[in-house]
Protein backbone atom coordinates (compact mmCIF):
# COMPACT_ATOMS: atom_id res chain seq x y z
CA UNK A 1 0.00 0.00 0.00
CA UNK A 2 2.85 2.28 0.52
CA UNK A 3 4.19 1.48 -2.72
CA UNK A 4 2.89 4.83 -4.28
CA UNK A 5 0.79 6.51 -1.27
CA UNK A 6 1.27 8.95 1.40
CA UNK A 7 1.72 7.01 4.92
CA UNK A 8 -1.00 9.43 6.08
CA UNK A 9 -3.55 8.48 3.19
CA UNK A 10 -3.12 4.12 4.12
CA UNK A 11 -2.74 4.15 7.34
CA UNK A 12 -6.60 4.40 7.92
CA UNK A 13 -6.90 2.51 5.10
CA UNK A 14 -4.57 -0.27 6.45
CA UNK A 15 -6.44 -0.57 9.21
CA UNK A 16 -9.74 -0.94 7.01
CA UNK A 17 -8.48 -3.84 5.40
CA UNK A 18 -7.00 -6.06 8.31
CA UNK A 19 -10.18 -5.45 10.74
CA UNK A 20 -12.33 -6.72 7.65
CA UNK A 21 -10.13 -9.91 6.30
CA UNK A 22 -7.91 -10.55 9.46
CA UNK A 23 -6.56 -13.63 8.12
CA UNK A 24 -4.96 -14.63 4.63
CA UNK A 25 -7.97 -17.36 4.70
CA UNK A 26 -11.01 -14.46 5.05
CA UNK A 27 -9.16 -12.89 2.60
CA UNK A 28 -8.58 -15.37 -0.29
CA UNK A 29 -12.40 -15.94 0.01
CA UNK A 30 -13.52 -12.76 -1.14
CA UNK A 31 -14.51 -11.85 -4.45
CA UNK A 32 -11.76 -10.24 -6.38
CA UNK A 33 -13.83 -7.36 -7.28
CA UNK A 34 -14.60 -6.56 -3.60
CA UNK A 35 -10.60 -5.90 -2.83
CA UNK A 36 -10.27 -4.00 -6.20
CA UNK A 37 -12.99 -2.23 -4.67
CA UNK A 38 -11.25 -1.51 -1.38
CA UNK A 39 -8.44 -1.25 -2.71
CA UNK A 40 -9.47 2.88 -4.84
CA UNK A 41 -7.01 5.40 -4.03
CA UNK A 42 -4.54 2.75 -3.02
CA UNK A 43 -2.38 3.00 -6.36
CA UNK A 44 -1.41 0.28 -9.00
CA UNK A 45 -4.64 -2.44 -8.70
CA UNK A 46 -2.12 -5.18 -10.04
CA UNK A 47 -0.36 -5.05 -6.70
CA UNK A 48 -4.27 -6.25 -4.69
CA UNK A 49 -4.77 -8.57 -7.66
CA UNK A 50 -1.32 -10.40 -6.47
CA UNK A 51 -2.33 -10.35 -2.54
CA UNK A 52 -4.98 -11.86 -3.38
CA UNK A 53 -3.90 -14.86 -5.77
CA UNK A 54 -0.73 -14.61 -2.70
CA UNK A 55 -3.68 -15.15 0.01
CA UNK A 56 -5.68 -18.22 -2.25
CA UNK A 57 -1.98 -19.79 -2.66
CA UNK A 58 -1.49 -19.78 0.80
CA UNK A 59 -4.77 -21.21 1.60
CA UNK A 60 -4.31 -23.59 -0.78
CA UNK A 61 -0.65 -24.84 -0.58
CA UNK A 62 -0.50 -23.65 3.40
CA UNK A 63 -3.28 -24.28 5.43
CA UNK A 64 -3.64 -20.32 5.50
CA UNK A 65 -0.82 -19.99 7.22
CA UNK A 66 2.23 -17.59 5.79
CA UNK A 67 5.13 -19.64 4.95
CA UNK A 68 8.36 -18.45 6.86
CA UNK A 69 10.96 -19.58 3.97
CA UNK A 70 12.55 -17.40 1.69
CA UNK A 71 11.86 -20.20 -0.92
CA UNK A 72 8.17 -20.60 -0.06
CA UNK A 73 7.75 -16.71 0.11
CA UNK A 74 9.33 -16.36 -3.43
CA UNK A 75 7.05 -18.88 -4.85
CA UNK A 76 3.64 -17.08 -4.35
CA UNK A 77 2.52 -14.73 -6.83
CA UNK A 78 3.44 -11.62 -6.83
CA UNK A 79 6.59 -12.01 -4.36
CA UNK A 80 9.76 -10.33 -5.09
CA UNK A 81 13.01 -10.47 -3.58
CA UNK A 82 11.81 -7.31 -1.44
CA UNK A 83 8.73 -8.54 -0.23
CA UNK A 84 9.86 -11.95 0.81
CA UNK A 85 12.82 -10.35 2.75
CA UNK A 86 10.20 -7.99 4.14
CA UNK A 87 7.88 -10.83 5.82
CA UNK A 88 10.46 -12.36 7.25
CA UNK A 89 12.29 -9.64 8.50
CA UNK A 90 9.16 -7.75 10.14
CA UNK A 91 6.95 -10.49 10.62
CA UNK A 92 9.35 -13.26 11.49
CA UNK A 93 12.03 -11.40 13.22
CA UNK A 94 14.44 -13.04 10.94
CA UNK A 95 18.61 -11.59 10.40
CA UNK A 96 17.95 -10.71 6.92
CA UNK A 97 18.53 -7.40 4.93
CA UNK A 98 15.50 -5.74 3.52
CA UNK A 99 16.45 -3.50 0.58
CA UNK A 100 13.79 -1.07 -0.81
CA UNK A 101 14.48 2.06 -2.65
CA UNK A 102 15.59 3.82 0.78
CA UNK A 103 18.16 0.85 1.72
CA UNK A 104 19.54 0.82 -1.51
CA UNK A 105 20.23 4.52 -1.77
CA UNK A 106 21.55 4.33 1.70
CA UNK A 107 23.95 1.44 1.03
CA UNK A 108 25.44 2.67 -2.23
CA UNK A 109 26.15 5.93 -0.88
CA UNK A 110 27.41 4.47 2.63
CA UNK A 111 29.67 1.55 -0.01
CA UNK A 112 31.06 4.54 -1.97
CA UNK A 113 30.16 3.18 -5.26
CA UNK A 114 27.00 1.43 -7.38
CA UNK A 115 26.10 -1.81 -6.34
CA UNK A 116 24.73 -4.54 -7.99
CA UNK A 117 21.50 -6.04 -6.89
CA UNK A 118 23.33 -9.28 -5.23
CA UNK A 119 25.60 -6.95 -3.68
CA UNK A 120 23.48 -4.54 -2.26
CA UNK A 121 21.90 -7.58 -1.16
CA UNK A 122 24.67 -9.40 0.37
CA UNK A 123 25.65 -5.66 2.08
CA UNK A 124 22.16 -5.27 3.56
CA UNK A 125 22.19 -9.11 4.91
CA UNK A 126 25.88 -8.70 6.22
CA UNK A 127 24.95 -5.29 8.53
CA UNK A 128 21.88 -6.48 10.27
CA UNK A 129 22.73 -7.28 13.77
CA UNK A 130 22.15 -10.44 15.31
CA UNK A 131 18.53 -10.81 17.18
CA UNK A 132 17.62 -7.31 15.66
CA UNK A 133 16.45 -7.44 12.17
CA UNK A 134 13.25 -5.92 12.72
CA UNK A 135 14.84 -2.63 14.19
CA UNK A 136 17.21 -2.67 12.16
CA UNK A 137 15.42 -2.47 8.84
CA UNK A 138 13.18 -0.14 9.84
CA UNK A 139 16.17 2.18 11.11
CA UNK A 140 17.74 1.64 7.61
CA UNK A 141 14.49 2.89 6.00
CA UNK A 142 13.59 5.73 7.79
CA UNK A 143 16.86 6.61 7.31
CA UNK A 144 17.00 7.00 3.56
CA UNK A 145 13.04 8.36 3.99
CA UNK A 146 14.02 11.01 6.45
CA UNK A 147 17.81 12.13 5.69
CA UNK A 148 19.48 10.36 3.23
CA UNK A 149 17.13 11.81 0.30
CA UNK A 150 17.87 12.22 -2.76
CA UNK A 151 19.42 15.74 -1.68
CA UNK A 152 20.78 14.24 1.01
CA UNK A 153 20.80 15.62 4.48
CA UNK A 154 24.45 14.51 5.86
CA UNK A 155 25.27 16.94 8.49
CA UNK A 156 22.14 15.70 10.44
CA UNK A 157 22.96 11.81 9.75
CA UNK A 158 23.94 9.37 12.18
CA UNK A 159 26.40 7.34 10.05
CA UNK A 160 28.16 10.38 8.39
CA UNK A 161 31.53 9.09 9.57
CA UNK A 162 31.02 5.89 8.29
CA UNK A 163 29.63 6.41 4.78
CA UNK A 164 32.28 6.60 1.80
CA UNK A 165 30.11 9.35 -0.67
CA UNK A 166 30.10 11.68 2.28
CA UNK A 167 33.31 11.63 3.61
CA UNK A 168 34.62 12.31 -0.14
CA UNK A 169 32.79 14.98 -0.13
CA UNK A 170 30.19 13.64 -2.18
CA UNK A 171 32.26 13.81 -5.10
CA UNK A 172 29.65 13.35 -8.16
CA UNK A 173 28.45 11.03 -9.62
CA UNK A 174 26.26 10.05 -6.73
CA UNK A 175 27.07 6.15 -6.08
CA UNK A 176 22.52 5.84 -5.33
CA UNK A 177 22.11 7.32 -9.17
CA UNK A 178 22.00 3.63 -11.44
CA UNK A 179 22.36 1.53 -8.50
CA UNK A 180 19.91 -1.40 -7.96
CA UNK A 181 16.72 -1.39 -6.54
CA UNK A 182 17.55 2.64 -6.15
CA UNK A 183 13.78 3.88 -8.09
CA UNK A 184 14.52 6.85 -10.90
CA UNK A 185 12.50 9.61 -10.43
CA UNK A 186 8.35 8.79 -11.38
CA UNK A 187 7.24 9.96 -15.19
CA UNK A 188 4.75 13.06 -15.12
CA UNK A 189 1.13 11.21 -13.74
CA UNK A 190 -1.28 14.10 -15.89
CA UNK A 191 -1.96 12.65 -18.65
CA UNK A 192 0.04 9.02 -18.16
CA UNK A 193 -1.58 5.56 -18.60
CA UNK A 194 -1.29 5.05 -15.18
CA UNK A 195 -3.82 7.81 -14.78
CA UNK A 196 -5.98 6.52 -17.39
CA UNK A 197 -6.16 3.20 -16.36
CA UNK A 198 -6.99 4.43 -12.86
CA UNK A 199 -9.95 6.64 -14.28
CA UNK A 200 -11.49 3.42 -15.00
CA UNK A 201 -10.87 1.41 -12.22
CA UNK A 202 -12.56 4.13 -10.38
CA UNK A 203 -15.66 4.43 -13.00
CA UNK A 204 -16.30 0.34 -12.68
CA UNK A 205 -15.81 0.48 -8.42
CA UNK A 206 -19.10 2.40 -9.31
CA UNK A 207 -20.81 -0.22 -11.65
CA UNK A 208 -21.00 -1.70 -14.73
CA UNK A 209 -19.62 0.52 -17.28
CA UNK A 210 -19.84 0.92 -21.07
CA UNK A 211 -16.54 -0.24 -23.07
CA UNK A 212 -17.16 2.78 -25.52
CA UNK A 213 -16.82 5.08 -23.31
CA UNK A 214 -12.71 4.57 -22.80
CA UNK A 215 -9.64 4.00 -24.09
CA UNK A 216 -10.14 0.58 -26.04
CA UNK A 217 -6.31 -0.26 -25.61
CA UNK A 218 -6.35 0.68 -21.72
CA UNK A 219 -9.29 -1.52 -21.30
CA UNK A 220 -8.45 -4.11 -23.43
CA UNK A 221 -4.65 -3.40 -20.87
CA UNK A 222 -6.77 -3.90 -17.64
CA UNK A 223 -8.31 -6.76 -19.22
CA UNK A 224 -5.03 -8.66 -19.44
CA UNK A 225 -4.00 -8.02 -16.06
CA UNK A 226 -7.17 -9.82 -14.92
CA UNK A 227 -8.75 -6.58 -12.87
CA UNK A 228 -11.72 -6.06 -14.94
CA UNK A 229 -14.23 -8.16 -16.75
CA UNK A 230 -15.03 -7.67 -20.20
CA UNK A 231 -19.32 -8.72 -20.68
CA UNK A 232 -20.18 -7.88 -24.52
CA UNK A 233 -20.31 -3.89 -24.52
CA UNK A 234 -19.74 -3.71 -20.49
CA UNK A 235 -17.25 -3.35 -18.34
CA UNK A 236 -17.23 -4.43 -14.94
CA UNK A 237 -15.13 -5.79 -11.92
CA UNK A 238 -14.28 -9.59 -11.79
CA UNK A 239 -16.92 -11.23 -9.71
S1 LIG B 1 26.09 10.68 5.36
FE1 LIG B 1 24.77 11.56 3.79
S2 LIG B 1 25.00 10.25 2.01
FE2 LIG B 1 25.83 9.13 3.76
S3 LIG B 1 24.15 7.87 4.50
FE3 LIG B 1 24.08 9.78 5.66
S4 LIG B 1 22.70 11.15 4.52
FE4 LIG B 1 23.27 9.44 3.17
Amino acid sequence: MLQQTQVQRVTPRFREFVERWPTATTFAAEPLGEVLRAWQGLGYPRRARYLHLAAQRIVDDHGGVVPDTIDELLRLPGVGAYTARAVLAFAFERDVGVVDTNIARVLARVEGGRLTRAVAQRVADGAVPQGRSWWWNQSLMELGAVLCRPAPRCQECPVARSCRWSRSGRRPPDPAVGSAGVSKPQRRFEGSRRQQRGAVMRSVADGPQSVADFDRSIVDELHADGLIQLDGDAIRLPS
